[in-house]
């Protein structure tokens, strides 16, 4: 959490209370807790008070006593903790009805002190944001409670913590053996094996640098900072440059590369150069998860969507109308099980890496699909457990 950025509203928050709060007439200190309307009643008075600039803050504001009643409270703080909208002078256990909660703000009626803490509201899968800030007024001690909606930044701590767990993870296998190798090699082994040595080292240095470029690659197209350079090109082509490129590795293990696609499709309107990596990402799978003998095929075909071919592999029901062409890259491997098969296209995900004969960092699938949709496009996968798998992705027509 950046406590920094916290500041600047906490000040204008409590300056607000502050305002508010002296806007008032109230009893003498030795009266009990005073009882205010909640203050988005003040509105329909047409009462341009502090309380009406309250009830267009985001932030929930509560006011409580220092018996533990809660004084008065702002829409906001209706809506974020669903409190009904005019049940002030309840308790804060009453109104918000959770232990954790109501420990909270009492631990900081009691020490007067600044205390912040998350709170997850189950029912709405939302995170909160509670700050508690002593105040005095007219030797009357009240606590502030604000509260912030941090879904959002709760979400993204967490994407950033599993990614550089994820990152660490794929770093140290490489650099383990990277330190195994050089050490053995420092021994001065016989020349055959300091030589298969220093060929294993130069493949590990291959997998770290793909590794790095991958994610260079994928947090560039994330940020939106890579621009296609769309221009019209063949179907055909694309398909015919990239088998090209994949034959030496499908040939090494016996798997057959072919195309059934027409010359007649018309040309699509793409980044020639990014489609050949969508293309190229989908066949090095293809070849690594099938095994030695197998096949693998590249289809296209024009389809107008709404889509109303009889064609298993419809596209999304989403999926944006007019002409589009469909690629499909085939294979006869060991498919993906169905509770895999939405999270296929997750950075880092990977199903098995027992069933692959080469290794990966699970970020080819995720480049692919920035890619399509940074065309416009659709990515999606069928497949049948020992069967093969099907990649489907959709490109616009020129
Ligand atoms: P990288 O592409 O970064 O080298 P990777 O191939 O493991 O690593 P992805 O291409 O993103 O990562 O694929 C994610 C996972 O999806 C794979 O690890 C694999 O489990 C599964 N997968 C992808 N393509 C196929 C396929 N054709 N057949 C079976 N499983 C596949
Ligand atoms: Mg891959």
């Amino acid at each position: 959490m950046d406590m920094l950025s916290f500041v600047p509203w906490l000040i204008t928050v409590i300056t607000l209370v502050g305002a508010w709060w002296w806007g008032r007439h109230r009893p003498p200190p030795h009266t009990p807790a005073p009882t205010m309307p909640v203050a988005s009643s003040a509105i329909s008075q047409h009462d341009a008070r502090g309380d009406d600039v309250l009830d267009y803050i985001d932030i929930g504001v509560l006011l409580v006593h220092a018996d533990g009643v809660v004084v008065t409270y702002n829409r906001a703080a209706v809506e974020l903790l669903e409190l009904p909208p005019h049940a002030h002078g309840q308790s804060i256990m009453s109104l918000v009805r959770d232990h954790q909660f109501d420990e909270f703000v009492r631990h900081s009626i009691t020490h007067r002190e600044y205390h912040d803490m998350r709170y997850t509201q189950r029912n709405l899968a939302r995170t909160l944001q509670i700050s508690t800030r002593p105040m005095t007024h007219q030797h009357l001690e009240y606590t502030v409670v604000l509260v912030r909606d941090v879904t959002h930044i709760s979400q993204l701590e967490r994407a950033r913590r599993d990614m550089v767990a994820s990152v660490s993870h794929e770093l140290r296998t490489p650099l383990a053996s990277l330190k195994l190798l050089s050490e053995t090699i420092i021994t001065s082994p016989p020349p055959e094996i300091a030589h298969r040595m220093a060929r294993r080292i130069s493949e590990e240095v291959d997998t770290l640098t793909r590794l790095v470029n991958d994610l260079h690659d994928l947090s560039r197209i994330e940020a939106g900072r890579v621009a296609l350079q769309m221009s019209p090109h063949p179907p055909l082509r694309l398909v015919e440059r990239a088998i090209e490129r994949i034959q030496p590795q499908a040939e090494s293990h016996h798997i057959t590369l072919a195309h059934t696609i027409v010359n007649d499709l018309p040309d699509v309107l793409v980044d020639a150069g990014r489609v050949d990596q969508i293309l190229l990402n989908l066949m090095h799978n293809a070849v690594k998860f099938t095994p030695d003998q197998g096949h693998i095929t590249i289809d296209a075909h024009l389809i107008n969507i709404p889509y109303e071919g009889a064609y298993t592999l419809t596209p999304p029901a989403d999926h944006a109308t007019g002409e589009w062409v469909l690629f499909c890259v085939t294979d006869t491997g060991v498919g993906i099980a169905k509770e895999h098969l939405d999270r296929v296209f997750e950075r880092f995900y990977k199903v098995d890496q027992a069933r692959t004969r080469g290794s990966g960092t699970g970020l080819g699938l995720a480049i692919a699909r920035h890619l399509v949709e940074g065309h416009g496009g659709r990515i999606w996968v069928i497949s049948t457990v020992g069967q093969g798998t099907t990649f489907a992705f959709t490109l616009p027509t020129a």
